[in-house]
């Protein structure tokens, strides 16, 4: 289930583009292969859902994707969505970096002065390898939010303990200090996980929830900050 697909031309074609009356108008006179799903291309068949959202579905019931894609592309499209709403152009896998240190970003837009970056991530990655590429954004003058699955998100919580244990603590676990779960997480790299199933589908440890709209506020304010207890809206 999307609210975007791609219509005959190859443009890009949303649910909230319609009104009620003439979605309703277009269900009844499609045919199939007027509409295709971005994951796949399969034909997409546009829905209403029970409490009156505009969806489009794959034909066949089946995706042609890996799932790792699917997830990948639903939370790009969600992104990019919730900036176009703030007029927020956004583009996905946008190139820049100097020789040595090219990036290729997942979500990239500007605001005000500042370029933003989201990278969407779903495969295992190393600690050191999260480091080396946010240090390239850093290098660019770019900021960089990471927006992970969340094994993804456990994995690099537990380097990060370990990490820090090691660099900061001499692997003495801190037991004078009131920073809870905020040893799983660190100032240079912030983090967190995106479960599309939520209505707050943007988490962080700490009982941290909130819709992807009031993070990214929260980002463009630059309330969204690291603390001892951990990145947080503060
Ligand atoms: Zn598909």
């Amino acid at each position: 289930m999307t609210e975007v697909a791609l219509n005959k031309d190859g443009n890009f074609s949303a649910g909230s583009d319609f009104d009620m009356e003439s979605w309703e108008l277009m269900k009844k006179n499609h045919v199939v292969g007027d509409f295709s799903m971005l994951c796949c291309g399969a034909p997409a068949i546009p829905k209403t859902s029970a409490n009156g959202l505009r969806f489009f579905s794959h034909y066949s019931d089946e995706c042609a994707s890996a799932p790792e894609t699917i997830w990948h592309l639903n939370t790009k499209e969600s992104f990019i969505k919730e900036l176009r709403k703030k007029s927020i152009q956004a583009k996905d896998e946008v190139p820049g970096g100097l020789k040595s240190e090219k990036w290729k970003a997942d979500i990239y837009f500007e605001y005000q002065n500042r370029k933003i970056v989201f990278e969407v991530q779903h495969s295992y990655q190393h600690l050191s390898e999260y480091f080396k590429r946010q240090e390239r954004y850093i290098n660019s003058g770019v900021e960089c939010y990471w927006v992970l699955y969340k094994p993804r998100f456990i994995t690099v919580t537990k380097s990060i303990l370990k990490y820090r244990l090691k660099e900061e603590f001499g692997n003495v676990f801190p037991t004078d200090l009131n920073i809870g779960g905020g040893l799983g997480q660190i100032s240079i790299l912030p983090i967190v996980w995106f479960d599309p199933e939520d209505e707050r589908p943007i988490k962080a440890p700490g009982f941290f929830s909130v819709s992807t709209n009031n993070w990214i506020d929260s980002i463009l304010k630059s309330e969204f900050s690291y603390s001892p207890s951990g990145w947080n809206i503060y």
